[in-house]
Formats: structure tokens, C-alpha cells, sequence
């Protein structure tokens, strides 16, 4: 380690708790898609936190609305209106194409929020008998860390030692429709699936899945909730993972990228016919919808409006996958994902994901595991086509010297 980042990491761990194993890079500053850390490297940042900063650090539009936000208004509570909520409600609201917009905080928030939506509608709308809801999940699910969410997930290390667990969840295999329709009955309210899955390695749906999905959960009156967290606001090469197949879900869950890298901001976006089930006292988040949060969303909206990041994302993209298909037999046994965003999974008996991920920082380049021998390649959607080639040219070199 160099000298400061051996302090600041002796330092993190002796007082944080260990639920994380972060590579040992202490960043200090950061702009587009560079950061520097603590001894003065810099590094090209290929996770982009965990694509919560498709815009890149320090977007100028995002900050300057976020500046002139900080100047005049921070928090209201939801007790009182302010002047940026509606504004913000109806932007994203129109990138959606939905009615009504529930701004949450994290992610898991916002998970959260649609299982409560979902099951209300259930029970209000389709008439299911009381506390009897069922949401299907996919396995290798990815939806956040609350109890309810590792309750359903299929990660030993997520749900292990945290039970008991809310009812009313039933995992089926991902991609897999049949699954989905053989599961489906009476109590049904909800599918609940992130479009590609992230965290379990950028695993891609076959072609289809999503249209069929689609297509049963309308035949059969249970609604289709897109976890987009990940995957959406451009990541893909399109505004929405589902837009790659022309699919609309019924409920949109958007987090990450919608706070701009800046402040945590998630939503849920939904038809009246949905999210008109939540009444007053029913829902809240102090935070949720807060002035800054909604500048900054706004902005993000602005930004996604020109088609300008999913363009990047989709030409970027193209390259990014074929120069990593080019590493096939050199190390690399598999790479899946779409877009600016990629799953490359690693010849096991040649190294771990962390050993290439330290390997890669060792060589200026940020990225992070996932599942034992998967990196996960996802910079910043402003990141230049000569620094992409730098970043898979830097992983080649680490390949050919293990
Ligand atoms: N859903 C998906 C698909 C995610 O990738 C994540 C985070 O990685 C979450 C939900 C949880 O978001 P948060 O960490 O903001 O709670």
C-alpha cells in the first residue's frame, strides 16, 4: 500500500463496521470519469458507482443545479409542498411516460415502497383475500438489503443470520416466462425483476423474456415491477433496460443514477390505477422528494431528455463488448451485459474477480468483483472511446500476466 492510503485504510477499518471489503484506493477527488486518490494516482473509474454516476463526478449541470438549490432551499419534510417537488414529479413522470411519481431515498427504499404498492393494489384493486399476496422474485435477485429484500433473495451471504423473514414471496428462475406463468395463481399481485441482473454478474435475460413477461402478467392481471435501479437511466444504450424490447412495466423502481452521483434519490413511477392505492398517512419518507433531492433529479431528467448518454452508451457499448470478446481464451471465459455495462467472467483456475480487481487497480483502472470470478465493467457514460480502449488494453495486460 502507499503511505497514505495504508493509514486511511488501517483507520476505516479499526472504527466501520467490516460489511464491506472495498479495494484498498482511497479517492479524494474526481471529475468526469478520473478520480485521485489520497497518494496523488489517478485512476479511470469503470464502476461508476455502481452506475449512480452514469453523468460522471462532478457533472457540471447536475451541480450547478445542485449549488443553486443548496443557496435558496434543502428540506421541507413532507409535511409542506415546496417549489421543486411538482416540477420534479412531472419530469419524471414524463420520461416514464407514468402518472404519478413516489420519490424515495435508496434504493431499497423505493424496492420497498413497490412491494407495499404492490400488495395494496392486490388487495384493493384485484381483490385478493387479506394478507394473502404473493410477489414473484427471480432467483440471483438483487433488490437491496432490507429485511424484506434478503428475505427473498437467494444469496447465502445476504439473507444468512438475518431471518425471520416477511412471507408472500416466491422465487422462480430467471429468465425462464414459463417459470413465471407456472407460478402465478389467485394470490399473485406482483413480478418484481431487475431487467439484466446486476449484482449477480450482468446477467442478461434471453431475447423475448421481458415481451413474454410483459405479456403474462397482462393476461393474467398481476403487475410487471422493473427494478431499473441498475440498469436504467442510460446505462444500457436506452433510456430503460425494458425499452430494449419495447416493454413498458407497470412499475418502474429507479434509484442510483436519479441522484446524479450527488444525493441519494429513488422513486417508483406508476398509472393512478396503481399508485392512486397509497392515501394519506399510508406512505413517507422525511427525506423523500426533498428539494435538493428534486434539483438534482431534475436535472438528471434534463440530461437523459437529449438522448445524448444513451447514444454514448450504445456506441461506447459496442465497442466495449467487442474488444472484451476479443480477450476470449485469454483469461476471459464469458462476457454478457448490453450497453455501457459488462459481466466478464474470469477463468477461475487462472485468478478471482478481486485478484483481477486488484490487479486492474494496480494498473489505474477501478472496477469491483461480483460472485467469486466475475468483474463488473461500468464507467461513467461521458467517459472518452480512447479511455475505454485504455481500461480493456490495462485488463489484457493483467490477463497476460497472470
Ligand atoms: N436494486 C438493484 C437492481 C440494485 O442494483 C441495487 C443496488 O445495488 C438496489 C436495488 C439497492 O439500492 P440501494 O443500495 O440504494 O438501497
Amino acid at each position: 500500500f502507499l503511505p497514505k492510503t495504508a493509514e486511511y485504510v488501517e483507520r476505516s477499518e479499526r472504527r466501520s463496521a467490516h460489511n464491506y471489503h472495498p479495494l484498498p484506493v482511497v479517492v479524494e477527488r474526481a471529475e468526469g470519469a478520473w478520480v485521485t486518490d489520497v497518494d496523488g494516482r489517478r485512476l479511470l473509474d469503470c464502476l461508476a458507482g455502481y452506475s449512480s454516476l452514469n453523468f460522471g463526478h462532478g457533472n457540471p449541470a447536475i451541480l450547478a443545479a445542485a449549488r443553486e438549490q443548496l443557496d435558496r432551499l434543502t428540506l421541507t419534510s413532507r409535511a409542506f409542498l415546496h417549489d421543486r417537488f411538482a416540477d420534479f414529479c412531472a419530469a419524471l413522470g414524463d420520461l416514464t411516460g407514468k402518472d404519478m411519481v413516489l420519490p424515495m431515498n435508496t434504493g431499497a427504499e423505493a424496492v420497498e415502497s413497490a412491494i407495499k404498492v404492490a400488495r395494496k393494489w392486490g388487495y384493493e384493486v384485484k381483490g385478493v383475500p387479506a394478507d394473502m399476496a404473493t410477489i414473484l422474485v427471480a432467483e440471483n435477485n438483487f433488490h437491496g438489503r432490507t429485511t424484506t429484500i434478503v428475505g427473498f433473495s437467494t444469496d447465502p451471504d445476504a439473507r444468512g443470520g438475518f431471518g425471520p423473514f416477511a412471507p408472500g414471496f416466491r422465487v422462480v428462475k430467471y429468465g425462464s416466462a414459463d417459470a413465471i406463468r407456472d407460478a402465478i395463481d389467485d394470490t399473485t399481485v406482483a413480478v418484481l425483476i431487475e431487467p439484466i441482473q446486476g449484482e449477480a454478474g450482468v446477467l442478461v435475460p434471453p431475447d423475448g423474456y421481458l415481451t413474454q413477461v410483459r405479456e403474462i402478467c397482462s393476461q393474467r392481471g398481476v403487475l410487471m415491477m422493473a427494478d431499473e435501479i441498475q440498469s436504467g437511466l442510460g446505462r444500457t444504450g436506452d433510456t430503460f433496460a425494458c425499452d430494449h424490447e419495447g416493454v413498458v412495466p407497470d412499475v418502474y423502481i429507479l434509484g442510483k443514477a436519479l441522484g446524479g452521483g450527488v444525493v441519494p434519490v429513488s422513486a417508483i413511477a406508476a398509472d393512478a390505477g396503481v399508485l392512486g392505492v397509497l392515501k394519506p398517512g399510508q406512505h413517507g419518507s422525511t427525506f423523500g422528494g426533498n428539494p435538493l433531492a428534486c434539483a438534482v433529479g431534475i436535472a438528471v431528467v434534463d440530461l437523459l431528455s437529449t438522448g445524448e448518454f444513451q447514444r454514448r452508451a450504445r456506441e461506447l457499448g459496442a465497442v466495449l463488448h467487442e474488444r472484451l470478446r476479443g480477450l476470449a481464451g485469454q483469461g476471459v471465459t464469458a462476457v454478457r451485459g448490453r450497453g455501457l455495462w459488462a459481466g466478464v467472467d474470469i477463468d477461475p483456475a487462472l485468478a478471482t474477480g478481486r485478484q483481477i480487481s486488484e490487479a486492474l487497480l494496480a494498473r489505474g483502472v477501478l472496477v469491483k468483483d461480483t460472485h467469486g470470478s466475475t468483474i463488473r465493467i461500468g464507467p461513467p457514460l461521458v467517459i472518452s472511446e480512447e479511455d475505454l480502449h485504455w481500461a480493456v488494453d490495462r485488463l489484457a495486460e493483467a490477463l497476460s500476466d497472470l
